[in-house]
């Protein structure tokens, strides 16, 4: 696929956005090597970090497609790129969570590693400078982040598909998908359909034997050793 950048629309922490010339329905999005942790405060480069995560991400996406979910990917064009078609962002984070840790730990006071009882969703509002507060549906309906009642329920229920699917996928590959963070998008049709990425940096893989961490937790946590851990889930994907 031949593609030529215009325009850059948008730089955020891990990505870059680009218009292009031959297609006026589709961007292009440039992977980063930029690693950054609590809410922007902790930073820095990884060499590599971005291209692992384009070929991270387009994996789970092909997958997830040949399971029924529509997502953006039209086509990996590089190391660090790939083309998408074009969507509105909804302004949700949507976490799904099969084990406590991380911030629902902190939060709850659940015990880091409990194994949900049943697969939690929670909403987090997509707004840096709120430092992305968690919401509940009336929230979600307040602040116009989606139009009805209805397009939440099927954000929810294709959250909890997409887990399922990963959940069995990473079983196989023993890993433990404990949550992970994905974002939703409207097409020019008003599909709602699966944006942003799937990788390390917004998901959290721990190994079946030895749950070592093989995801942002190793910088978050300065535990080193990021780029071996993503490539050992590249790796694992791969198999
Ligand atoms: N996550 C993310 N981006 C965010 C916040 C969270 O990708 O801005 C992912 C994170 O990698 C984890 C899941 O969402 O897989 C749940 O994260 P949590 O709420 O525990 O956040 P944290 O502990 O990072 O504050």
């Amino acid at each position: 696929m031949k593609v030529t950048k215009k325009e850059m629309l948008y730089e955020g922490k891990a990505k870059k956005v680009w218009s292009m010339v031959e297609d006026d329905d589709c961007y292009i999005v440039e992977f980063k090597d930029s690693l950054t942790a609590f809410n922007g405060l902790k930073k820095a480069e990884e060499l590599g970090k971005g291209a692992l995560n384009n070929k991270i991400s387009t994996q789970i996406f092909k997958m997830l497609e040949t399971k029924g979910i529509k997502t953006h990917l039209v086509d990996t064009i590089s190391d660090n790129e790939q083309v998408v078609k074009k969507c509105k962002i909804i302004p949700l984070e949507v976490v799904v969570r099969n084990i406590a840790t991380g911030s629902l730990t902190k939060r709850l006071g659940i015990k880091d590693g409990t194994v949900l009882p049943f697969t939690l969703v929670e909403f987090c509002y997509k707004v840096d400078e709120l430092n992305d507060p968690i919401l509940n549906d009336d929230h979600c309906l307040i602040l116009n982040a989606v139009e009805n009642i209805e397009e939440l329920n099927y954000i929810r229920e294709t959250a909890k598909k997409i887990n399922n699917i990963m959940h069995n996928f990473f079983k196989e590959k023993g890993l433990k998908l404990v949550d992970f963070k994905i974002e939703f998008g409207k097409d020019k049709d008003g599909n709602i359909i699966l944006a942003d990425e799937i990788s390390p940096d917004s998901c959290r893989f721990w190994d079946a034997k030895t749950n070592e961490k093989l995801d942002k937790d190793r910088f978050r946590q300065g535990l080193g050793g990021l780029k071996v851990a993503y490539e050992e889930v590249l790796n694992r994907i791969l198999s």
